[in-house]
Formats: structure tokens, sequence, C-alpha cells
């Protein structure tokens, strides 16, 4: 099934340049809390504003804090697109599989072993993105900027999403990372529906530790959740010289990610 009402949005207005963040992360903004009624269920998300720019902040787990192979991946993508964001940019924590972890990572390219994950708005219709480059430019652009703007440490290289919600064993990191520099649990699908959706997407990483299967001592969810909380400033200046920077007009080929992908 195609939502008729999610299609027929105007991917390339510029009238409400509007910008979707997705993550847990308290950026430390006021708004109003909305419900978007989704063909998928329901989102709250709250609707602000960074540096000027409206955004609409969506939390990626909910208030019920679900774990990362229960979100509702479809509905969060498709409630940015009904709130009219043609930009989404998410915030995920990720471990390091490289011998020396910098603060964040700006995914380039991705792998996946998840296994039971919704990855497609077309059900029902042979539909495929392409994915040649799967982070939308223009934001990966101003993110650098932001990163730069925040003297934060950075680097970029290849995303592997595996399903959790465990950590990983050592011998899985050994094997994930012939395929790549970070680990984590959120990054897909939410790209690929994205990109169905005709969405500009990039993902700022939050490198939280090494690898669980590299790390000396043992690694807990807890202080992944502190060292986010604790880069929770740092996070929300990068963001903010971002959507700054980002141009009201997309020069990205985004938007047109349908125009050939159906049989
Ligand atoms: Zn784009």
């Amino acid at each position: 099934m195609t939502p008729p009402q999610i299609a027929e949005i105007d991917s390339t207005s510029h009238s409400a340049p509007l910008v979707a963040i997705l993550g847990r992360v308290d950026l430390g903004v006021n708004g109003d809390m909305e419900t978007i009624e989704t063909p998928y269920g329901q989102v709250e998300a709250v609707m602000s504003s960074l540096g000027g720019v409206p955004i609409l902040l969506i939390s990626r787990h909910g208030k019920d804090r679900l774990p990362p192979h229960r979100v509702n991946y479809r509905a969060l993508v498709a409630a940015a697109a009904l709130a009219k964001a043609r930009r989404l940019i998410s915030v995920n924590t990720v471990g390091s599989m490289s011998p020396i972890p910098g603060s964040f990572f700006l995914p380039d390219d991705f792998v996946e072993f998840t296994k039971a994950r919704p990855n497609t708005f077309f059900e029902d219709r042979a539909t495929h993105v392409g994915m040649s480059r799967p982070y939308c430019p223009q934001i990966q652009e101003a993110l650098g900027h932001g990163l730069e703007k925040a003297g934060a440490a950075a680097s970029r290289g290849v995303y592997v999403c595996t399903e959790g919600p465990h950590l990983e064993t050592p011998a899985q990191i050994r094997m994930l990372s012939q395929y790549g520099d970070v680990v984590g649990m959120t990054g897909y699908p939410e790209v690929v529906l994205a990109r169905e959706m005709c969405l500009c997407y990039a993902s700022l990483c939050l490198i939280t530790n090494q690898a669980s299967g590299l790390a000396e001592g043992p690694l807990s969810a807890r202080d992944v959740g502190e060292t986010t909380e604790r880069l929770a400033p740092v996070i929300r200046q990068i963001l903010e010289e971002a959507i700054v920077r980002l141009p009201v007009e997309r020069r990205c080929s985004c938007h047109r990610a349908l125009d050939d992908a159906h049989i």
C-alpha cells in the first residue's frame, strides 16, 4: 500500500522549510507537543525552533522507550513527511569498531544485519529506490560545518546496523568490523524509508563507546545514556549550526528518489 496522503506531498515545495530531528537527545528546547496520525500509528513530536529555523523533534523510542527492533520506523518517517518536513536529521548513538573512537561520526554508507523490520512503504508495488548515495550531501555538508563550528572531532565511514537489542559479542564485532567502522541499532531502515518518502536524510552519530567486543571493561546501556546526556549541549550546537546553514532550496536529488524507482 502506498499511503496517498503521503505520496501526494509536493516534496519540492519551498513554503515550509521545516527540519525534522529524530533521536532521543534532550536538546533543551521548549515547544508544543503534537500527536501526528500516520497510516502506521501515532507519533508524538514537539514543534519548536532552533536558530530561528522551525524544527520537529521526534522521539525515536517514544515515551514507552521501545527497543530498537520494535521502533515504528515507518510511522516516524511518515510523521516527518506529513508534517511537511523536507529534511530529516537523525541522531544515532554508535559504538566504534576503529581503534581510536572520535566523538562524532558521519556515515557515508551503511550495511545492515537486521532481521524483522518493515523496510519499505511500498508493500504492494515493486519499488527500488537508489542507494548509491544513501545520505543527503546537503545535510552532510551542513553537519560537517556544524561539527567544525562546535570544535567537535568527527570521522566518516560505514555504519553497520544490527538488530539488537543485546550488545555485540567479540566474535560479532570481529565479523562486523570487516564491513564498517561503527555499529548501531537504529540507523536502518529509517535511512531507506526517508529516501522512499523523498526526504533528505543524514545521520549525526554520537560515538559513545568502543564496540562492546573491543572494550576493555564491560559496557552498559547506562554508560551509553550518560555519554549522550553529557554531550547533549554539543549536539545541540552542531545541529543548530547545521540547520541554519541549510539552504532553502534542495539542490540534491533526494526529492527525485521515486522518479525511476517503480517497475
Ligand atoms: Zn537531499
